[in-house]
């Protein structure tokens, strides 16, 4: 039998889901959310383990067959394995992924290996142990290394994403780079983007992606530029000798929007079908309402004949919203 496939309006291939299993976090990165004042959702807002389940079930009967988990930490939310083992189960769902700061993650490492767990995108951003502490606002770097090193042990594919701060991380770039020489490692630079749960602090975009690039041309001429993967949000590349790549990612200049095959769900079960729009469609509602499952996919169908052709349109349509200062941690990075 031929997969189902799914198409937004704009002609794209949709069957990547970006699923946000709890807007809580171990740690307080100055990008990402603010130090204090943070109000979680209460539990009751939190889409259940059966719910998910449900709608993965539904989106896979669509044409969605990669999701990721993430969050806030994924970690955080109790029994996190046992959803990843449901959703493992889920007929059409060939690949699972996980975005993770690392810090409660290696005891699972083992049982990831075996569910057969695609990848893993380990947030570090830099590799000094003082400079962790002050962009996490946590003194936690050993523990995020140690997840590291063992996911590299267990052979599981491994992406390190670093956020790109003006005065904070510039200096961590070639040493971040410096580890792709002996690890098999992607390291994915990306623009900051201003979802840091205050928008007070980000007035624009300082290390723009040609800059991040030129940064690293300095102190390596010889790097080679890649084929990107279809639907790939970095520009790739390797630098001769390297076991590992380097990726940029244009977070914020939003270059990658023509090719977006993917959909968001918060934890609190808002579908996005872009990371600016603010959230369109309440799936928790619709469950919680009765709706069956043909007629959630009828709203779900809706929304994505109705999507926004890229970032900036999304951004302009929820103008009525506000500005964007939401953390990134309720809309899953
Ligand atoms: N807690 C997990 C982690 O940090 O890997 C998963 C959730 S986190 C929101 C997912 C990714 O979003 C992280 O790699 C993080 O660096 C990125 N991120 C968060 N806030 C961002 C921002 N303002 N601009 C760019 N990337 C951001
Ligand atoms: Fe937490 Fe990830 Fe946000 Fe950092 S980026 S505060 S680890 S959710």
């Amino acid at each position: 039998m031929n997969s189902p496939q799914l198409f937004d309006n704009h002609h794209r291939p949709i069957n990547y889901l970006r699923l946000a299993v709890t807007d809580r976090c171990n740690l307080r990165c100055f990008y990402c959310m603010p130090e204090e004042g943070i109000k979680y959702l209460p539990k009751k807002e939190l889409l259940t383990f059966e719910e998910i389940e449900r709608l993965i079930v539904l989106v896979a009967s669509m044409g969605i067959s990669k999701v990721r988990l993430t969050g806030g930490e994924p970690f955080v939310r109790n029994d996190l394995m046992q959803l990843i083992n449901r959703i493992a189960h889920v007929d059409g769902i060939n690949d699972i992924h996980l975005t993770t700061n690392g810090l409660l993650t290696s005891p699972y490492i083992p049982e990831l290996k075996s569910l057969g767990i695609a990848s893993v995108n380990l947030s570090l951003d830099t590799l000094d142990r003082e400079r962790f502490r002050v962009i996490t606002r946590r003194d936690e770097f050993i523990k995020t290394w140690e997840t590291f090193e063992l996911l590299m042990k267990h052979g599981i594919p491994v992406k390190i994403n670093t956020v790109v701060m003006d005065k904070k991380n510039i200096d961590d770039i070639i040493p971040l780079i410096e580890l792709t020489r002996s690890y098999p490692v992607s390291i994915r630079f990306i623009e900051e983007m201003p979802f840091n749960g205050e928008g007070n602090h980000y007035s624009h975009l300082h290390w723009h992606y040609m800059r991040i690039l030129r940064k690293i041309q300095e102190k390596f001429p010889n790097i080679q530029k890649l084929a990107d993967p279809p639907h790939s949000t970095s520009y790739n590349y390797h630098i001769p000798g390297h076991a590992g790549n380097v990726g940029i990612i244009a977070a914020y200049s939003r270059t990658f929007c023509g090719s977006c095959n993917r959909i968001r769900l918060t934890p609190q079960g808002m579908l996005n079908t872009c990371l600016y729009d603010g959230g369109i469609l309440n799936l928790k509602d619709l469950m919680r309402k009765g709706l069956n499952d043909e007629e959630i996919a009828a709203h779900l169908l809706y929304a994505l004949n109705h999507r926004a052709k890229d970032g900036f349109e999304a951004e302009q349509l929820r103008k009525e919203k506000g500005p964007v200062h939401e953390s990134m941690a309720t809309i899953g990075g």
